[in-house]
């Protein structure tokens, strides 16, 4: 099966490639999604049995803020651009990548499950994001209605691991914890964004690409799939698991601001009857791996 992966130079598509090293995966320099004739002639002239759309423009809780503009042009272009490709070139098969980012800000129960992602607007930190994923989702759901293609989509809680970004203006929370900590001086201060209350689940990043081929076979209804790990912690839990693991004595301060949604838990029940015997890795091996490659990089680099 000829499988075409965009977003291959992308953190998830970095560590898909070491699971499925004979898929084509597209950096941007290979194809830029936000020009529609280059789509659809790469695709007419590649002729791939599937597409796993994964390229977005991502980023953490600060650059969300800063860029909103930036994060809805090019998430809805991009997005647009390769379904609509798709379509035009005749591809069969089609599995994109949404966000819980997506889902409400608030929902009625918790966990959400697939059915709650219209139920409220996104949270306001990363409303752009979440609208521009939730058009790809109603463009994705009016091509299996319109044209009955097999097109689905997936859903992962936060992603962490290794070749995540690390960089403080751009990376998610977990990577930024670790670096700062880990740079930190011994009995010093550290800060953080928000009040350490926030809930999150977060998915290691090799659980995702073990699950991506499954779900290319599997995953073929309506439903905007939730990937997610069984268990949730405070942000200031996993700042206590990271610094226990990087092992210094260190003071944990917060500063209030932008402190994103309480909570975003969903319910990975859907995903468990689709693959009964998967295992996801615990928060504690996935950190461990997450800094040994950290270390790694940051020593290869220097
Ligand atoms: P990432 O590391 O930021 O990588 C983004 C990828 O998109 C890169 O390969 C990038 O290519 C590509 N891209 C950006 N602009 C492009 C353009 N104009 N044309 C073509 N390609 C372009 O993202 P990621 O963390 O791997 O995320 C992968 C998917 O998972 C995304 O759909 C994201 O929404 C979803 N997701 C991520 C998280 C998370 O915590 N990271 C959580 C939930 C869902 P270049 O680098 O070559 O420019």
């Amino acid at each position: 099966m000829k499988v075409v992966v965009t977003g291959g130079s992308g953190f998830v598509g970095k560590r898909l490639k070491l699971i499925k090293p004979d898929w084509i995966y597209l950096s941007s320099k290979d194809l830029d999604l936000t020009n529609y004739l280059d789509c659809v002639q790469y695709l007419e002239k590649e002729s791939p049995d599937a597409v796993v759309h994964l390229a977005a423009k991502v980023g953490g809780i600060k650059d969300n803020a800063e860029n909103p503009a930036l994060f809805f042009y090019d998430n809805i272009t991009m997005n647009t651009n390769i379904v609509k490709a798709c379509v035009d070139s005749g591809v069969k098969r089609l599995l994109a990548s949404l966000s819980t980012c997506a889902f409400p800000d608030k929902a009625k129960d918790y966990p959400f499950t697939e059915k709650s992602i219209f139920d409220g607007p996104p949270a306001e930190t990363n409303r752009a994001y979440g609208y521009a994923k939730r058009a790809m989702y109603v463009h994705i759901l009016s091509c299996r209605k319109q044209y009955g293609l097999d097109y689905s989509c997936f859903c992962p809680s936060n992603l962490y691991g290794p070749e995540d970004c690390f960089d403080l203006e751009k990376s998610h929370f977990l990577p930024a914890a670790i670096r700062k900590l880990h740079e930190a001086e011994e009995e010093s201060k550290v800060e953080f964004w928000g009040t350490g209350e926030p809930l999150r689940q977060q998915l290691f990043v090799d659980d995702l690409c073990q699950a991506i081929p499954a779900l290319l076979d599997l995953h073929h209804s309506d439903d905007a799939l939730i990937v997610a790990p069984d268990d949730q912690h405070t942000i200031l839990e996993m700042i206590y698991l990271c610094r226990a693991m990087i092992g210094k004595e260190l003071f944990i301060d917060f500063n209030g601001k932008l402190d994103g949604q309480y909570r975003k838990d969903g319910s990975n029940k859907m995903f468990k009857e689709l693959l009964p015997d998967f295992k996801f890795t615990s928060l504690g091996d996935g950190l461990e791996k997450t800094y040994e490659w950290y270390k790694e990089s940051i020593y290869n680099r220097d």
